[in-house]
C-alpha cells in the first residue's frame, strides 16, 4: 500500500481573519481551513455568523479588541475606505495587515503547489461576465484543463490547483482588484470604463487608478488586452509594462484585435463572420469576442479553435439570452440589463423588437435610449415605474401598455410578435427589478420559464 499524499497546506502558520460570510466568504473560510491556516470569521448579520459556527468555523470580531490575524480576506461587498470603511477593515489597517480578495491567496496556493498555471484577469466596467465565460469557454472547447470564477462564480477559493497547462479565467471586479498584493496576471484584460461605483471609488480617477491594478505587476512577458473604444481605457495604455493588444468592437486597431461590420479581424484577416455566433448581437459582444480572442491568441490557442468557440458560444443566462423560439420569433431575456445604458445595447442588437421594460428606474429613466425607440414596434411595461416610462414613450409617440406584471406583458408581448409586429420578444427591462421579484435572476427565469411556455403551446 502507498502512503496518502501528504495534506495540502500552503497557509500552514498564517492567520487570516475572514469578514463577510456570503456566497464566497464562507467557502472560502473552510477552504483557507483545509489549507493550513488559522482562520476567524466574522458577519455583522447573525444568521450568517450562525451558519459559520455550525460549519465549524471560530467566530471572532476582528474590530473588537486588537486585531490579532496577518491578512483580512474581506469580502468585496464591504468598503475599506469609502463611502465608510467597515471596522474590521479599520482595525486591520490599523494593525498593519493587508486588505486582500480571495483571488490573491488562490495565486498565492498555486504558487505554492508548484503549479505553472496561469491566470487570465478580465475587468472593465461592462461585459466582464461575457468576456470572462468566453474565454473560459475557448480554453475549454480547445481541450486546454481550464477553470473559471471570481466574480461571476464559483468564487475563487472555490477553484481546484490545477497543473502547469492549466489557466485560471477570473473576472475581477473594481472592489475585487483594490485587494490584490501579489497576483500577477499573465493575461489581463480591460474592457471599456465609464461612470460605476463612484460611491466606493470617490471619483473617476479614483475608479479607473482601481481598475488599472490589473495590469500590477506584469512585465514583458504578459500580455495586456486593452479596449480603445473609449478615451479612459485607452489611457490607461501607456507606461505598461506588459505587450499591450489594442481591441476594438468598432475600428481597426493596428497590430490588434477588431470588428469591421461583423467581420472580426486581424492583420491576418478574417478570424469570422460574428454573424454566425448567435450568443454575441451588437457591437458590444464584437468588443467582448475581440477581447476574448485576443486573451486566447496570447495563451497559444489557434485561429481555427478561437473561430470554432465564438460559434458555439451559448450565452450566459439574462444577458441576451435566446430563450425560445415559436412561429418565428424569438424571445430574448436581458434581465440583466438593469439601467437605461444596457437596454440600449439590447436595443441597438435588433431592427425591430416588442419590448417588455420597467420595475424600478434609475435616475434618468429611459430618456437616453430614445435614439433607439424607433426600433420598438410596441412595448409593454411593468413594476413600480411603469407609469413614469409610459410617459416617456408617450411624449415619443412609441406604441405601448402597461401591462403591470411579467406574465401578463409577456403574453401579451407575445401575441403581438405572432401577429407580425417584430420577429423578436425583448426583456430589457432598464430598470432593477426588486419591487416584483428577488433579484434581476429571478426575473429572468420567470420570463424564460413563461417564453418557453407559450413556444411550447404554440407549436
Ligand atoms: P458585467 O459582468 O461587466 O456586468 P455582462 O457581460 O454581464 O457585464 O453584461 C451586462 C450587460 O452589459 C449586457 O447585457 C450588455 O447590455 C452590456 N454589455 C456587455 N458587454 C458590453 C461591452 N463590451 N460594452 C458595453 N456594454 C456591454
Amino acid at each position: 500500500m502507498t502512503a496518502p499524499p501528504p495534506p495540502f497546506t500552503p497557509f500552514l502558520g498564517a492567520r487570516i481573519a475572514v469578514v463577510g460570510l456570503g456566497r464566497a466568504g464562507l467557502p472560502a473560510a473552510l477552504r483557507l481551513v483545509e489549507w493550513g491556516a488559522e482562520v476567524e470569521v466574522w458577519d455583522d448579520g447573525e444568521t450568517a455568523r450562525r451558519a459559520a459556527e455550525e460549519a465549524g468555523l471560530t467566530v471572532h470580531n476582528p474590530a473588537e479588541d486588537r486585531f490579532r490575524a496577518d491578512a483580512l480576506l474581506l469580502s468585496p461587498g464591504i468598503p475599506h475606505r469609502l463611502p465608510k470603511a467597515h471596522p474590521a477593515a479599520r482595525a486591520a489597517e490599523a494593525a498593519g495587515a493587508p486588505i486582500l480578495c480571495d483571488a490573491e491567496f488562490l495565486y498565492r496556493a498555486v504558487l505554492a503547489a508548484h503549479s505553472g498555471a496561469r491566470f487570465v484577469g478580465v475587468t472593465g466596467t461592462n461585459g466582464k461576465s461575457t468576456t470572462t465565460a468566453l474565454i473560459h469557454h475557448l480554453l475549454a472547447g480547445a481541450g486546454r484543463p481550464a477553470v473559471v470564477g471570481g466574480n461571476l462564480g464559483p468564487a475563487a477559493l472555490g477553484l481546484n490547483i490545477l497543473g502547469s497547462d492549466g489557466v485560471y479565467t477570473l473576472e475581477m471586479s473594481s472592489y475585487m482588484l483594490e485587494r490584490i498584493a501579489t497576483l500577477r496576471f499573465n493575461v489581463a484584460v480591460m474592457l471599456n470604463l465609464s461612470a460605476d461605483h463612484l460611491d466606493r471609488h470617490g471619483d473617476m480617477a479614483g475608479y479607473a487608478a482601481a481598475k488599472a491594478r490589473i495590469f500590477a505587476r506584469q512585465t514583458k512577458q504578459d500580455v495586456a488586452v486593452l479596449g480603445q473604444d473609449d478615451a479612459a481605457t485607452v489611457a490607461m495604455g501607456h507606461g505598461l509594462q506588459a505587450q499591450v493588444v489594442p481591441i476594438s468592437g468598432l475600428a481597426r486597431q493596428k497590430g490588434g484585435i477588431w470588428a469591421e461590420g461583423r467581420a472580426l479581424r486581424d492583420e491576418a484577416g478574417t478570424i469570422l463572420d460574428l454573424g454566425e455566433a448567435p450568443a454575441l448581437p451588437g457591437s458590444h459582444n464584437a468588443q467582448n469576442a475581440a477581447a476574448a480572442a485576443a486573451a486566447c491568441f496570447a495563451l497559444g490557442l489557434s485561429r481555427d479553435a478561437v473561430a470554432a468557440g465564438l460559434v458555439t458560444y451559448p450565452g450566459l443566462p439574462h444577458r441576451q439570452e435566446r430563450v425560445a423560439e415559436a412561429r418565428g420569433v424569438v424571445f430574448v431575456n436581458d434581465s440583466k440589463a438593469t439601467n437605461a445604458d444596457s437596454a440600449a445595447r439590447a436595443l441597438a442588437s435588433y431592427d425591430r423588437v416588442v419590448w417588455i421594460a420597467g420595475g424600478e428606474a434609475k435616475d434618468g429613466g429611459i430618456e437616453s435610449i430614445a435614439p433607439f425607440f424607433p426600433r420598438i414596434a410596441r412595448a409593454f411595461l411593468i413594476g413600480r415605474d411603469a407609469p413614469m416610462l409610459a410617459q416617456t414613450l408617450a411624449a415619443h409617440g412609441v406604441a405601448h401598455e402597461v401591462a403591470g406584471t411579467l406574465d401578463a406583458a409577456t403574453r401579451a408581448a407575445a401575441d403581438a410578435a405572432f401577429a407580425g409586429a417584430a420577429p423578436v420578444v425583448l426583456l430589457s427591462p432598464a430598470c432593477a427589478s426588486w419591487d416584483q421579484f428577488t433579484g434581476f435572476d429571478a426575473r429572468g427565469d420567470r420570463f424564460r420559464d413563461l417564453a418557453r411556455a407559450i413556444a411550447e403551446e404554440t407549436t
